[in-house]
């Protein structure tokens, strides 16, 4: 206020108050005829205020156009995450993010108020961190072979080969990717995955595999290579050796809490026939292959503890001996092993594959790009609540938050992985924020459209897959009930059955349609007198002879 500061309470100004006695991330936003006021007692609870104040802004206006008037209601929020985890992890092995749309996805996920970036940043298909003191893990294995072709069915690549597709980050990169996210009040995690889904260092250090792989190692462009089941050799002291050294510049570059060390679909097969890895297990006094997952999981989170650092690793870690004091993210099924690590008192996070793993379908699958795993949808995400109702209340508080998870196997550019993120993410952000009492898909869809608006206005794409029509067919005695829907409640599904496109005159959709010859049944969905989504064409005709329906 000396410098010359509007004194408390001027007319027409944005006053930022510290409160002490608001929580950590927790902010308040006060909006009177004369003022704003925001009040918080940290960074991020300013720039939460902050964000909201714009998303009231962009509900009321184009914030890109200088030329309108905002309003914004007069209103008092006060607001608080409902977890200390908000995270979101974006897999940049299999498809390498360069820096600047990464920058693009921090700017997004501070918008939605997530706090967290985890960066998958080593498997089978790349290595994507400079590693001062081992050049070859980028030099080598951050490039790999051309394969265009859907990502299970790339072929493996072969000696001699050239490896033009990749990148990765320098050390300065990432540095500048840290300072860029903290302003934004959101901490990158990196995770180093280990012993399995490293073919990629394995490419690079060959000696690092069981001594019993004689194939040729190369980076993967798909899921295939020429040895099953690769992994780093436990009964090699020089992988170990390796590690630190990967931990300890990761650690000197990362201030993050945490380092993930993966841990996850680690093979046993190679830990079988490798003399030196049984000769290990028997002077550790280990008995199965499992344990011997342990033995390395554990060694390497002391080394990661050592550092001052806290480990975090994907649910697999459940099935041993969890390395102590780890965080454990549970992703298999509904995540109910991050619940069993909950148990034993570890801190777990949820992004269980069925809705948290963003790589599956977002809309009827015959509008999407090819992917596998299933549907997923934004009102899937959105309607995902973590703490599951039989969970007992002391372990449910072992639960620090929840993760949409993007890995990018039918990814090939950055756009390709946007598409898969937005909206979806902004579901997910409303599950880690907002309180399970306080869903309401209908009221969360209104609020939705300037979010996305905003997302966009950063240079994002954000997918239309809610507008796009599922559909059943049933038999219904001697003839086919066809019944269409769409996630998004404020849309009209308009409608033909003579094969023409579906206009704004055509019938609007309400009860089920019954076809009894052969038909094409065409829809489409229409907001405020717009077509929104793509046109559903359903050839159908009744099979007469055994009455089923036949749908090419
Ligand atoms: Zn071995």
């Amino acid at each position: 206020k000396k410098s010359g500061f509007p004194r408390d309470n001027a007319k027409n100004t944005i006053e930022f108050k510290e409160n002490l006695s608001l929580p950590h991330e927790a902010y308040s936003l006060q909006i009177t005829k004369d003022n704003v006021i925001i009040a918080a007692s940290d960074k991020a609870g300013f720039l939460y205020g902050v964000q909201s104040l714009k998303q009231l802004l962009v509900t009321s206006a184009n914030v890109n156009d200088a030329t309108k008037a905002y309003k914004v209601p007069a209103l008092e929020i006060e607001d608080a995450p409902r977890f200390e985890y908000r995270g979101v992890m974006l897999d940049v092995s299999r498809c390498f993010i360069p820096k600047e749309n990464v920058k693009k996805i921090i700017d997004a996920a501070a918008l939605l108020k997530l706090n967290k970036l985890h960066l998958h940043l080593v498997d089978d298909n790349g290595w994507r961190l400079e590693i001062k003191k081992y050049p070859k893990l980028t030099e080598v294995g951050a490039w790999r072979v051309e394969r265009d072709g859907f990502f299970p069915e790339r072929t493996a690549p072969q000696k001699g080969e050239a490896t033009p597709v990749g990148g990765f980050y320098t050390q300065e990169d990432m540095a500048e990717l840290i300072r860029y996210a903290s302003e934004r009040a959101i901490e990158i995690i990196p995770e180093i995955e280990m012993p399995a889904h490293t073919t990629s260092s394995l490419a690079a250090y060959p000696n690092l595999a069981c001594p019993v792989v004689d194939e040729y190692i190369g980076v993967l462009p798909g899921f295939a290579g020429n040895t099953d089941g690769l992994v780093y050799c436990a009964g090699n002291e020089d992988v170990f050796t390796m590690l630190e050294g990967v931990i300890d510049e990761v650690a000197a570059l990362f201030p993050s809490s945490y380092i993930h060390l993966g841990g996850d679909e680690a093979s046993k097969v190679l830990w079988k026939k490798c003399p030196k890895c049984q000769a290990h297990m028997k002077a550790e006094n280990i008995e199965h292959e499992e344990e011997l997952q342990s033995y390395f999981m554990k060694r390497m989170s002391k080394y990661v503890q050592s550092k001052g650092k806290q480990v975090l690793g994907w649910d697999e870690l459940t099935n041993s001996t969890i390395p102590e004091g780890a965080t454990i993210m549970g992703w298999q099924g509904m995540g109910n092993a991050g619940y069993k690590a909950g148990k034993l008192g570890h801190k777990f996070i949820m992004t269980p594959a069925r809705v948290m793993y963003l790589i599956r379908y977002q809309g009827p699958q015959w509008f999407e790009p090819r992917t596998y795993f299933g549907n997923n949808t934004l009102k899937d995400v959105y309607m995902y609540e973590p703490i599951q109702a039989n969970w007992d209340k002391d372990v449910a508080k072992n639960l620090i938050g929840v993760q949409a998870s993007l890995w990018t196997e039918f990814c090939n550019s950055a756009e390709d992985v946007e598409y898969l993120l937005f909206p979806r993410l902004i579901g997910a952000a409303e599950v880690a924020w907002s309180d399970a009492n306080t869903k309401d898909w209908n009221g969360f869809v209104t609020r939705l459209d300037g979010v996305n608006n905003q997302i966009q206005q950063l240079g994002i794409i954000s997918a239309a897959s809610m507008y796009n029509i599922d559909h059943k067919v049933e038999p219904n005695q001697n003839n086919l009930k066809v019944t269409l829907s769409c996630i998004r409640p404020d849309v009209q599904i308009h409608y033909t059955t003579n094969g023409n496109e579906p206009t704004a005159t055509d019938p609007i959709y309400t009860d089920p349609i019954c076809v009894e010859k052969e038909q094409i049944v065409k829809a489409v969905t229409y907001k405020d007198g717009e077509v929104v989504g793509k046109v559903l064409s359903l050839p159908l005709s009744k099979n007469n002879a055994t009455g089923k329906k036949v749908l090419s």
